[in-house]
């Protein structure tokens, strides 16, 4: 990766800018992984692409170049006069708002032009990664791949498969959803102010066909996540205690689906919580 360049400060530093921390704010620096993210993304003519969280617009000026059409959602007032002023493509809409308050598919069809894919690229502000990526997955049905940097951490949760330590709930529901996977790993030195963790960029493809949907969603959703809620704990003592299961009942399934009586959560598959949840919502 090449040295940082300084024209992401220079540009700070020409309109006074003064990074806020609590919007997460962390500057991308380096060329070469600006146009590697946007390569990585495929971004052709033909693309719809949703920024979040432009900044001072570095990501979403690569962008430019290649896409059809940029919808950028900026929270902060004050980026957007230094938005307005640097950005000026005619591709390009500026949306000031929280995204978490957006109505991306409204935003999507109100443009009014044709394009063949719609996707999300964007260095996410990092202390609402986790809502940004649920709210695109339950909310969305125009979007088709994510294309987002976040944690390291974060990343490896998302992405991690069972048995393994970073493994969780939010491994099972976003993979439940999506084919997920780490494409670019980014240190920390290519940003301003640098962060005090790794990053990676995320790649999520929305699984056109899901291959088997529990019969009850919600209920599968809230037995994942109580299933995670005390790892040390096995899956048959979360069960009993957070959503009333009799333990040897529990017990008894896990055996019949092959698995221990004292059987963890981190060793279920997607497959697995889905054939629980059918057998206990049958209950
Ligand atoms: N894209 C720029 C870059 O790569 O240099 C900036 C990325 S910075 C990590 C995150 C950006 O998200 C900041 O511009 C911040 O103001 C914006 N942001 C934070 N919370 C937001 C929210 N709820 N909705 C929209 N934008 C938000």
């Amino acid at each position: 990766m090449s040295k940082p360049s300084s024209k992401t400060k220079d540009i700070l530093q020409k309109y006074n800018f003064h990074v806020k921390k609590h919007f997460g704010q962390n500057f991308l620096t380096d060329t070469n992984l600006l146009h590697k993210i946007v390569d990585t993304a495929q971004v052709d003519q033909q693309t719809l692409v949703i920024e979040i969280g432009p900044g001072i617009g570095s990501l979403t000026e690569v962008l430019l170049a290649k896409a059809k059409h940029v919808i950028a959602y900026e929270i902060d007032d004050d980026l957007i006069p230094i938005l307005q002023e640097r950005i000026t493509h005619r591709n390009f809409t500026l949306i000031h708002q929280d995204f978490l308050q957006s109505d991306v598919d409204h935003d999507i069809l109100a443009l009014g032009i044709a394009f063949t894919k719609a996707i999300v690229v964007a260095n996410l502000p990092y202390y609402i990664t986790t809502p940004i990526i649920m709210k695109l997955i339950e909310e969305s049905t125009r979007l088709q791949e994510f294309y987002v940097m976040m944690q390291y951490e974060v990343a490896k949760r998302f992405t991690s498969k069972p048995s393994t330590k970073d493994y969780n709930s939010l491994s099972v529901f976003i993979q439940y959803k999506t084919d997920a996977s780490i494409v670019i790993n980014v240190p920390k030195h290519v940003f301003t102010p640098a962060p005090n963790v790794d990053s990676a960029v995320v790649r999520m493809r929305i699984k056109d066909h899901i291959e088997r949907f529990p019969i009850d969603e919600k209920h599968f959703f809230k037995l994942v996540r109580n299933a995670f809620s005390m790892r040390r704990k096995t899956l048959a003592n979360n069960l009993s205690k957070t959503m009333g299961y009799n333990k040897q009942t529990l017990q008894d399934h896990f055996t019949d689906l092959g698995f221990s009586p004292s059987v963890r959560a981190e060793a279920l598959q997607v497959d697995d919580f889905i054939t629980l949840s059918d057998i206990l919502h049958k209950e």
